[in-house]
Formats: C-alpha cells, sequence, structure tokens
C-alpha cells in the first residue's frame, strides 16, 4: 500500500454479531475498522473474542467514539457476498421464536470461519515458457495439447483429460516439459458440469402441479405448496420441473431431505436429469468439502444444493425455489443446540426471500393439513402412481392368533408370504426399527437388567463387536461372560430382537436366500450405502431387513413384499404425534413395494389390530384417520391447535436440580390459557451423566408462549451447575 491511500484511509466503529453461542449483551459488540471506504452493511468479518477469533457479520454502524482504547480491530473482511438484511432480521427472529442466543442462531448461517477467505492457492500444471517438443511421444504431444487450451490443470485432472496416467504428468515436470503454478481452487476445472440432461414428459396431473408452482416461480412471490401424491406418484418430477424453472431464472434451488435420505440414489437422479451433480450439505462432509460447498453456496456457484436440515441457514446467493421432501419426517426437527423445526423454519426462510416453497409428502403431518385447511397452504395433488404400478394391498396380522414360535419373531403367515415371493423371484424388506441384535440383556438368575452407567436406558446387544453399547451416550463394554451383578457365569440372556437377530431366524428359515441388514451400524457411510442399494437393485440380494433407514426415499424395483415385523413400536411412550408417526411409517415403508409392473404387498404385525390407526391402513381410509387426529389434538388442546413447549433443567448434581425445580416452580405464574405442568423426572431422567427434570407447559393459540416462558425464568438466577433447555413444540419427548 502506497503512503498516498493510507492516508486516505479512515477508522469505522462497526457493530459486529458474532456467531458463537456465548450469550451476552444481544450477541453484538463493536470493533473498529480501517479503511478508505464505509463497510458495507451484511458484510462478513473475522474478529478476535477473547483469545479466539470467531466469525460475524457487520449489522450497523455505530456512532460512539472509535477512539475508544478497548476497541478492538476486524481481523479479516470476507471475500463473499453480504448477509441481506432479510437475513438479519430472519436471524433474530428464529432467536426470538427458539429463545436461543442470536450468536447461536448466526453460526447456523456462519458454520466456518475458514469458508469466509479464499482459500489456499493447489498446484496445479502448466505447459513450460521455453519448450522443445521435437522428438516427444504421441501421448506426451496430447498432454501439451490439452494444456495449450486450457487454464492449469492439477495432476489428476490432466492426466484424465489428456488420457494418460498422473506418473506421466509428473515425468514431464521433471523433464522441463509441464511448471507448476499456484491456483485457486475454485477455478478448477469442474467436470461434473458436462453432461446431458434427460427430461421425462410429466403427466398431465404432474404437468398441472408443476404449472402452479411455476407461475408462483414467475411472479417472483412467497407461497407455500404441499405436493401431496402417493408413493411413486412422481413428485421428484414435479419439483425437479420447478428447480429447472428457477435455474433458467437465474436462482438457486435448494432441496432439503431427512438426514439419512441424503443418499447417492438421489444424488445420481440430480445428475441424470440436470446434466450436473448437486452440491450436497450435510454433517459428514470432510472439512474442505464444506469449505469449498460453503463458498460455491455463498457466491452463488451452486445452482442445486440437496442438504439435511443444516442447510436452511446457510447464505445463499439467489435462493429461487425451496423443496422440503418428506416433509412429515420429524428428523426435521433438531432437538439441542438451537431447536427448531425446519420445515416450519423453511417456510419463514421463504417468506424472507420472498419465494415460493414446496412441502413434498405421501403423508403430509397433521400440522401442515391444518396449514392446508386454514388456507395457508395451498395442495397439489398427485393421485395415483406413474405407469401401470398400483399402491400395495395392506393386511395386518394378529400376533395373538398367529403368533410366532418362542424365540422366533415372524409369525407363519408372514413367512409363508415370504415363501411365495422368493418363489417367484422377487425381493422381499423386512422392517424392524431396531439397530443391534438384542434391545435386552438381563440376568437369568438375579433378574438384573444391563443398563447404562450414564444414561437411563438399557444396554442394546451387537454382534459385529460382541459388545453392548448405550445408543444415547458413546458407553461401550464387551458382552460379559458373567453377570456383573451376582457374578454367575453364563446366565445372561438377550431378550427381544434387533435388525442383526431377525437376520439369524432369516438364516434359519430361508437357508438358501440371499440377505443383507440395512442399519446405521453395518451400513455407515454413503458409499457403503451406495453399494448396498446397487447390490438390491442388481437383484443379488433377496431380503433385505432394515431399520428407518430403509423407510426413505428408495426405488427398489423388483421388491414385492414389505414386512413389518413390530407395528407397535413407534405407539409405545406418551409421545402426541405417536399414531400420526405409525401411520406415516407404515404408509412410506409398505409404498417400498411394487414400485413398477405387478403391485406388492405389505404385511404389518401387531398385538393390537384394532387400534384406529391400523385400521386405517387396512381400509386405506386417509380422510378419516386424519379427522380422528384432528379430532383429538383439539380436544386435548395440543399441537398444531394448541401450543406446547417443554422446559428441561439438568445438572450433574441432583440435589441442586431438586432445589432448582422446585424454585422455579414456586415462582410459576398462573395466566388463564396457560398451563404449565411438573416438575417431573424428564422421560429420560438421567442422559449422559446428567440428571434431567422438565416442565411441559400447554399454552392456547393466542397465548405469546415465548413471552410468558421467559418473563417466568426471569424471575429466577439458575446456578450455573444447572443447564436450561428449552424446546418449543417439542418432538421428541425425552
Ligand atoms: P415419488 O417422488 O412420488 O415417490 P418419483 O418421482 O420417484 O415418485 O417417481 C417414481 C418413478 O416413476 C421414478 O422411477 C420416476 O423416474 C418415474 N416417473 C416419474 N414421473 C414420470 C413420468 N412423467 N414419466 C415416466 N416415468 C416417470
Ligand atoms: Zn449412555
Amino acid at each position: 500500500m502506497t503512503s498516498e491511500n493510507r492516508h486516505l484511509e479512515m477508522r469505522f466503529r462497526v457493530q459486529v454479531m458474532l456467531a458463537t453461542a456465548l450469550p451476552f449483551e444481544g450477541g453484538v459488540l463493536d470493533y473498529c475498522y480501517q479503511s478508505d471506504q464505509r463497510p458495507s452493511i451484511g458484510q462478513f468479518v473475522i474478529v478476535p473474542l477473547g483469545s479466539r477469533s470467531v466469525a460475524g457479520v457487520i449489522i450497523g454502524h455505530s456512532d460512539q467514539s472509535v477512539d475508544d482504547p478497548r476497541l478492538k480491530s476486524i481481523e479479516k473482511i470476507a471475500d463473499l457476498p453480504c448477509l441481506s438484511k432479510q437475513m438479519i432480521d430472519l436471524v433474530r427472529w428464529v432467536a426470538e421464536w427458539t429463545m436461543s442466543p442470536v450468536g447461536a442462531v448466526l453460526k447456523m448461517v456462519l458454520p466456518i470461519k475458514e469458508a469466509l477467505l479464499p482459500p489456499k492457492g493447489i498446484k496445479a500444471w502448466q505447459v513450460a515458457t521455453h519448450l522443445n517438443t521435437d522428438d516427444l511421444s504421441e501421448k506426451r504431444k496430447a498432454v501439451i495439447h490439452q494444456l495449450k487450451n486450457t487454464p492449469p490443470m492439477t495432476t489428476s485432472d490432466a492426466a484424465i483429460l489428456a488420457g494418460v496416467s498422473p506418473a506421466m504428468i509428473t515425468a514431464m515436470g521433471r523433464d522441463g516439459l509441464l511448471e507448476i503454478v499456484m491456483m485457486n481452487p475454485e477455478n478448477a476445472a469442474d467436470h461434473d458440469a458436462l453432461g446431458q440432461q434427460n427430461v421425462m414428459t410429466l403427466s398431465p396431473e404432474q404437468r398441472l402441479a408443476a404449472d402452479q408452482v411455476n407461475d408462483a416461480l414467475k411472479q417472483n412471490v412467497f407461497k407455500t405448496f404441499v405436493l401431496d401424491g402417493v408413493t411413486g406418484s412422481g413428485k421428484t418430477e414435479v419439483y425437479f420441473d420447478a428447480i429447472e424453472q428457477t435455474i433458467k431464472n437465474g436462482g438457486q434451488a435448494l432441496i432439503l431431505l431427512p438426514e439419512i435420505a441424503l443418499s447417492p440414489q438421489m444424488q445420481n437422479r440430480i445428475k441424470s436429469r440436470f446434466g450436473h451433480r448437486p452440491v450436497v450439505w450435510h454433517s459428514g462432509l470432510s472439512p474442505a468439502q464444506r469449505i469449498s460447498a460453503y463458498r460455491r453456496i455463498t457466491k452463488g456457484q451452486a445452482k442445486i444444493i440437496v442438504g439435511a436440515r443444516s442447510a436452511l441457514f446457510l447464505p445463499y446467493h439467489n435462493l429461487g425455489l425451496i423443496t422440503v421432501d418428506e416433509e412429515h419426517d420429524q428428523s426435521y426437527k433438531q432437538d439441542d443446540h438451537v431447536a427448531y423445526q425446519a420445515r416450519d423454519m423453511a417456510v419463514m426462510r421463504a417468506k424472507a426471500e420472498q419465494i415460493p416453497i414446496i412441502l413434498a409428502s405421501a403423508t403430509p403431518s397433521l400440522e401442515t393439513e391444518v396449514n392446508i385447511d386454514q388456507g395457508r397452504y395451498q395442495r397439489l395433488e398427485l393421485t395415483k402412481r406413474v405407469g401401470a404400478a398400483e399402491l400395495p394391498e395392506i393386511t395386518v396380522i394378529d400376533l395373538k392368533r398367529d403368533a410366532p414360535p418362542r424365540q422366533h419373531w415372524l409369525a407363519p403367515g408372514l413367512v409363508k408370504a415370504i415363501e411365495d415371493v422368493l418363489q417367484d423371484g422377487n425381493q422381499a424388506l423386512l422392517f424392524l426399527n431396531r439397530r443391534g441384535y438384542a434391545p435386552l440383556t438381563l440376568c437369568r438368575t438375579c433378574g438384573d437388567r444391563l443398563t447404562c452407567p450414564q444414561c437411563s436406558a438399557w444396554l442394546v446387544a451387537h454382534k459385529k463387536d460382541n459388545a453392548l453399547h448405550c445408543h444415547h451416550c458413546a458407553h461401550r463394554i464387551r458382552l460379559p461372560d458373567q453377570c456383573p451383578n451376582c457374578e454367575t457365569e453364563g446366565s445372561l440372556v438377550s431378550c427381544g430382537p434387533g435388525v442383526e437377530r431377525l437376520a439369524d431366524e432369516v438364516s434359519a428359515l430361508f437357508p438358501d436366500a440371499r440377505q443383507a441388514v440395512l442399519s446405521s451400524d453395518l451400513v455407515p457411510t454413503p458409499q457403503a450405502l451406495a453399494a448396498f442399494t446397487e447390490d438390491v437393485i442388481k437383484g443379488d440380494i433377496d431380503i433385505i431387513i432394515g431399520t428407518q433407514m430403509i423407510t426413505k426415499g428408495h426405488h427398489f424395483p423388483n421388491l414385492k413384499l414389505v414386512g413389518v415385523v413390530d407395528a407397535d413400536l413407534g405407539l409405545a411412550g406418551g409421545d402426541l404425534r405417536a399414531a400420526e408417526t405409525t401411520w406415516q411409517v407404515m404408509v412410506q415403508v409398505a409404498g417400498r413395494a411394487g414400485r413398477t409392473g405387478q403391485s406388492g404387498k405389505a404385511i404389518l404385525q401387531t398385538l393390537a389390530p384394532e387400534t384406529p390407526v391400523f385400521k386405517a391402513l387396512k381400509s386405506g381410509n386417509r380422510a378419516a384417520f386424519l379427522a380422528e387426529e384432528k379430532k383429538a389434538r383439539k380436544t386435548a388442546d395440543m399441537p398444531p391447535y394448541g401450543r406446547l413447549a417443554g422446559i428441561i433443567l439438568s445438572s450433574k448434581n441432583e440435589p441442586l436440580l431438586r432445589e432448582s425445580v422446585q424454585i422455579l416452580g414456586r415462582k410459576r405464574p398462573h395466566f388463564n390459557g396457560v398451563n404449565i405442568l411438573g416438575p417431573a423426572p424428564a422421560p429420560m431422567a438421567f442422559l449422559r451423566g446428567r440428571h434431567r427434570m422438565r416442565f411441559l407447559i400447554k399454552a392456547d393459540r393466542a397465548v405469546d408462549l415465548q413471552k410468558v416462558i421467559r418473563d417466568w425464568l426471569d424471575t429466577v438466577d439458575l446456578p450455573s451447575a444447572i443447564r436450561c433447555q428449552i424446546d418449543i413444540d417439542p418432538y421428541h419427548f425425552m
């Protein structure tokens, strides 16, 4: 910098919202900034905070003195576009709504500080300046020809494009034919951008649905569509059509998927439909992948983004459309840190951006149904499966009448049905939402149940490592030979089935069938899932045994039978959405059957066939089931008609916890339309070494629930050893 422009520089005092969950006044601190021009609102920055550096965003200019000696300087200004005013407002709104620190919400917008600065250069090859090309081999000539006509390339890119080995590229470097330059990785050639598009002609029903979204896209308006179509009705193709329109308008399209459905199948489908791969965003990315994805998203280079719920708050440069696929899925609800429902927040984001949003599902949530009833959302209906495929017929097996033999879990009726599909050369799927071998291990002698020392939970036996695992914390022990309580040898027995134990039963019953288990323990990575899916599609597997992981997104052409081993599993426990969830999971898993050609069958094993949810599934009467559910929620003043919040206090110190909830309980407010239940032990009364007590607050729709809670908590100074988690509209009652 020359001395001439240095004297043009001025010092500015700016307000920076910090991306950190540390709670301090409003989440905003002042910093100073030296420059020849006023910094813009929305600029991403890196600033010092104590001994750390944190990311933040400039949200305003301060008129206080810039000569304050305590004022620290901004360390770095990001080379990325500014955050919009609407997004800054949305961050504040989400913080208020979820009752979280503003900085914790901003951290979802700015999750990686390292992504704010230009990435370090990578080594790339270009043709040497002084070059003698006489006597070169054809292959070497091809490399030189290639690199003369393109920007510098990494070793592997140059090798692929010139059709030679990477070793030849480095050898040519040694021989002085090529030389190294440092290149910004963001300018590297993108092979995925070259590809062919395979567009399907939409059916009239699909066309009608897509056109309604496209109209909203043309008018640039916020509108919430519910794409309601049975499994296999072609919903994905409908939103692909709207995405195409979005990209043509220069916008970015975000597809949110439940975490475990981020299957390679979806990425391949997008590649084949649009000719390039989507940018993917989820918790399993490496740091380098995250940085690259983040920058492409923020700069508007990423056109289609497929992500888990955490993709919702990223600073898209020009977001044009949001799709929430499987909108009913409960993995959209985050329980810790900022407790938010991503489907609902996606609607708020679309509103802030003034863009359309599509909520797609074969089993829309009750919340969404009520929003349609009340005219806030618009339903787009797909009534039939694509082509000749019909929906599977659902039948129920009463386990009291058609009981499996002792220590077995498949009823004779289901076993017979599996035999039949195998005979026809088709595939069967057995669904049991329980990881591992057995959910409970107990001692035959003293009756002791093996539980986690850190959590109020049974230890789950896993065969893979012959160990007992806690599914709530990292606790894991080798399966002991003797009872830890009474020390009797060989007295421990496994109770109940997990998918691994079910696999043993299947092997014994069908020794010739090829079977595979799909669970997060045995198929832990996206690559493993891709290989698994491929095996099923190729026909290398006859019987699939799967947890919840199997229910979503998969399309297996020869799958003709779905057996649900324990349909009652989701109904236990006091979850307010238990019946609704069971209905959704059953329809989704049944929907994996018979997606092409001859129709499929689903068989549910239950001890309570007369329960309304099973009757509705048998008769296929969704409207009647939903009407009953709505009535029950309305009568009980439960969401979505009434409001609900959970406050969980937790501590390692149990007496202190008890004392604190008593004090808070005595200060409880008394208002009309507000009903506070508790304190009571939380359903998980002990979790990761912390004791937990809960209050539940029920309120009328009209009540400002957040204000009631804030005012109440303000009356008490909780000791620092007590953690307080607030969950507005809780889903997982833990
Ligand atoms: P959904 O998302 O409702 O479960 P999909 O969009 O996955 O349904 O469609 C189910 C199957 O039908 C897929 O294999 C898809 O490629 C195919 N399909 C969808 N729409 C069409 C169409 N218009 N013409 C031909 N095949 C289609
Ligand atoms: Zn545990």
